[in-house]
């Protein structure tokens, strides 16, 4: 086995760079092909394919159909020692009606870029590099169904970038780099029909039910953490007025900073939806409908590194500050398992709404792509410190352990 000790960490720091630079024009191309073809959700089927083939070609061991998910991969080029592993995230799910309103075209390439990068270290350094396709963030959020699977047992790290817009930064500060868990739940209660005015004493009104779990929940709201968020809507309300309503449901989101408070509070509304059935007489059927999405753990170790890497690059982004989170990634599922950072970086020179018109065209701009090599570079660079930096690697794990505990995770 090779002694990282004995490599000249420079000139593979140089190999690291030259590898993405030489893939650049291909790695545009890759991304703008999933711009020109955006594809919502679970059905990746050609930007999963294109980016599957993309590191297929370049000698990386590709496995299709990961966790059950068709246009879920994992592409790996294992060096002389397996150990360290170091995975870079894709994305590429676009939004429905907008396209790459979200910039994942980029995510991809930051990504798949990263571990081309890499793997040119291999030669000289011992460890794997991983590349994993993780389909459907904006909806089922395919992370937290690969995470479930244990696909990212083993590996010590996970990267990726996320586009964003002047504002984006990298999180190397505690308390930035937060996303909420979040839990949906559906409720349903059952009830009796009956005339609304010849017989209403024989019916049981599953709305009112339904309309006691909203004031139970304002009601909760007074006693539970403020930066907590329950929010709902009714999505069954009765079939007609002058009928008791026999059927009433309802989708809510939980969302908190932990996940160990999210499940908390995703008890405390079931015993308020139980309380309502309770009055009214009808029966509850509370749903969990989705896996959770988990608060994230940004490891600030490693983002700082990633920020030196980017700071050396000529990447210049305003310093992080801590911020609570105020959105929900399929990524928090991964930091729970593996050290994570997703760190972000800009697309525009202006502040603008995300997911919207604007951003689609950023994510095809020459300033995106540009910064998007940028970050692939900082992020291979990161990983080659953890391939050789047997230290470095210890205080990010540390971290990790250290933060996941506090969590109650
Ligand atoms: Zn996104």
């Amino acid at each position: 086995m090779v002694q990282a000790e004995a490599v000249d960490l420079s000139a593979v720091q140089e190999n690291v760079v030259a590898a993405i630079e030489a893939e650049r024009d291909d790695l545009i191309a890759l991304s703008r092909f999933i711009h020109a073809h955006p594809e919502i959700a679970m059905q990746e089927t050609a930007s999963s394919a294109a980016c599957a083939a993309f590191l297929e070609r370049r000698g990386f061991a590709v496995e299709r159909n990961v966790a059950g998910l068709p246009t879920a991969f994992r592409a790996s080029v294992a060096g002389s020692g397996e150990r360290p592993t170091i995975a870079y995230l894709a994305e590429y799910d676009a939004l429905p009606g907008l396209g790459h309103g979200c910039g994942h075209n980029l995510i991809a390439i930051a990504g798949i870029g990263a571990g081309i990068g890499l793997r040119a270290a291999l030669n000289s350094v011992p460890g794997t590099v991983t590349v994993f396709g993780t389909p459907a963030e904006e909806a089922i959020g395919g992370k937290a169904i690969m995470s479930d699977a244990g696909i990212f047992d083993g590996i010590d790290a996970a990267m990726g970038a996320h586009p964003g817009t002047v504002e984006a930064v990298c999180p190397t500060v505690e308390g930035s780099g937060q996303a909420l868990a979040c839990q949906a739940v559906r409720i349903e209660f059952v009830g009796r029909p009956a005339h609304a005015a010849a017989d209403p004493y024989n019916g049981i009104n599953g709305l009112n039910a339904l309309i006691e779990t909203f004031n139970g929940i304002n009601a909760l709201r007074q006693h539970i953490c403020s930066d907590a968020r329950i929010h709902g809507i009714i999505t069954h309300g009765g079939e007609a007025p002058n009928v008791v309503p026999s059927f009433a449901a309802g989708d809510f989101l939980i969302r908190a900073q932990t996940m160990a408070y999210m499940n908390e509070l995703v008890e405390k509304v079931r015993r308020v939806a139980e309380g309502a059935a309770a009055m009214t007489g009808s029966e509850v059927r509370y749903l969990l409908p989705e896996r959770a999405t988990f608060d994230m753990i940004t490891n600030h170790t490693l983002a700082r590194r990633i920020k030196t890497h980017l700071d050396a690059l000529g990447l210049a982004m305003p310093e992080a500050v801590p911020e609570e989170g105020s959105g929900s990634t399929d990524w928090g599922n991964v930091s729970y398992v593996v050290p994570s950072v997703e760190t972000g970086f800009p697309i525009l020179d202006r502040v603008c709404t995300w997911h919207s018109p604007e951003v689609v065209e950023a994510a095809d701009s020459a300033m995106g792509y540009e910064n998007t090599i940028t970050v692939a570079k900082a992020l291979a660079l990161a990983g080659l410190d953890l391939l050789t930096d047997a230290a470095l690697l210890r205080r990010v794990k540390g971290e990790f352990a250290e933060t996941r505990a506090a969590r109650g995770g």
